[in-house]
């Protein structure tokens, strides 16, 4: 919450199942493309919060399996859990606030009452929210009932129909919009207001995150039902809500447009880089560009010059690097600090997935925590590094990098050098006309 000094250029607080996630999509296009897009434009300066429905146990088992960027706040188990930034802080002062007339005993002994509740699974009952599988044609009238119940118990709660399968009982104050809320409330008590705040969801537990006031809102494409009726019944003439035509996180990227929030043009629908110039310098532009650069190289889906490779071969002798065609990779938590007037310090995430990591595990490959020197270089300075002799004029340079192999826990492995990708790096290098750097872009880094 404290990684940016000022107030975020743009919040997006997003569900994950059929939202940001698309579990019909098995090549994760989507979310590769958003994350792109986020890395290159807007992690600097804007905050992500991921809002689910699922407990910390599963929620951490979904980035396992998928490309997820790291939030910068999570909310889970339907709003009844908030946690900080990567090691996921628990904000204990919300779950104190959601004692307030809940009492999970009385709510377990009520619910046992109902023969259609089915109990989910244990990791899913949390110390705020009891959960259930219920058959929809079930679930109006055992909610009206159940609510009743716990009234006379003498307990303040919300019930909560979603995916036409599950049924949440939570506290009163607790839910996906009150989250929200009460975060809206830090960030105004900071004076750290988001500029703008965009809300995503597809179900009926995000329709609480629809009804926020002053956020603009996205139903994606494909939204269920339950959600499409509260918009008819609650907020069919809010201009700030649209129903996209895109199905989940490019529906996200089409919001993002429709509402004029900023750049939403991700760099991997972007073809040839040639026509990707941007005004400012952005390092996270630039690590983004030249990653997408080399996974098309390794998936063989770009040409290199002839010419090129035998200059390159003269200096490495390590330039047969195997090209696979399900090569994918994607940086995270791009963060840089200016440190000369041309020179950045830049640090990330990069994840991997190869033939050789998918052999060793089903997850989404390898990460390596990467440390960089960037340069906005000149003709002169460009000459100084061997790995530039053969580019003249203006330009961008990698003039150190360090690799780290981390576990999935974040502990440090194993180290390496980063020729390969310094080498691709100079093929990839485009930009010839960089203005001053982005004036935003500097103290991100501890
Ligand atoms: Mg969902």
């Amino acid at each position: 919450m404290d990684r940016l000094n000022g107030s975020a250029r743009l919040m997006i607080v997003s569900d994950l199942d059929l939202t940001m996630v698309d579990h019909d999509d098995q090549e994760n296009i989507s979310l590769l493309r958003f994350n792109a897009l986020w890395e290159s434009c807007y992690r600097d300066d804007s905050l992500l919060v991921f809002s689910t429905g699922r407990s910390p146990t599963i929620y951490k088992q979904l980035r396992k399996e998928k490309p997820l960027l790291t939030p910068d706040i999570t909310i889970m188990s339907v709003g009844t859990e908030i946690a900080y930034g990567e090691s996921m802080v628990r904000d204990d002062g919300w779950e104190k606030y959601l004692n307030y007339k809940w009492d999970r005993g009385v709510v377990l002994e009520e619910t046992s009452k109902f023969h259609e509740l089915v109990p989910q699974s244990e990791t899913e009952q949390r110390p705020h929210k009891v959960s259930f599988f219920i058959e929809k044609s079930k679930a109006s009238a055992v909610m009206k009932a159940l609510s009743e119940h716990l009234e006379k118990r003498g307990l303040d709660v919300k019930i909560i129909f979603s995916s036409g399968t599950a049924l949440d009982v939570l506290p009163k104050g607790a839910g996906k919009g009150q989250a929200l809320a009460y975060l809206l409330k830090k960030f105004r008590i900071d004076g750290k207001m988001p500029v703008n705040t965009l809300v995503c969801g597809d179900s009926g537990n995000d329709a609480e995150l629809l009804g926020v006031p002053e956020v603009y809102g996205v139903m994606v494409s494909n939204a269920q039902e339950e959600l499409l009726q509260w918009y008819e019944e609650n907020a069919n003439n809010n201009p700030n809500i649209i129903h996209a035509t895109e199905r989940c996180a490019a529906g996200i990227i089409q919001a993002i447009g429709y509402f004029g929030l900023g750049p939403n043009v991700p760099p991997r629908d972007i073809r040839d880089f040639q026509t990707c110039k941007v005004d400012i310098f952005s390092p996270g532009h630039q690590v983004v560009k030249f990653y997408l650069f080399y996974e098309r190289w390794r998936r063989a889906e770009v040409e290199i010059s002839e010419f090129y490779m035998q200059n390159l071969r003269l200096v490495f002798d390590c330039m047969e690097i195997s090209k696979e065609s399900k090569y994918r990779v994607w940086v995270d938590r791009v963060s840089s600090a200016q440190i000369g007037s041309d020179v950045w310090l830049v640090k990330f995430d990069k994840w991997e997935l190869s033939v050789y990591s998918l052999q060793v595990n089903e997850e989404w490959g390898f990460v390596w925590s990467m440390l960089l020197i960037l340069q906005c270089l000149s003709g002169a300075a460009m000459l100084s590094n061997h790995c530039f002799t053969e580019f003249k004029g203006h330009g961008t340079g990698w003039i150190h990098m360090d690799a780290y192999s981390s576990d999935l826990a974040g502990g440090f492995r194993t180290r390496r050098s980063n020729y390969m990708d310094s080498i691709v790096y100079q093929l990839a290098r485009q930009d010839s006309h960089l203005s001053p750097p982005h004036p935003q872009s500097t103290s991100l880094l501890p």
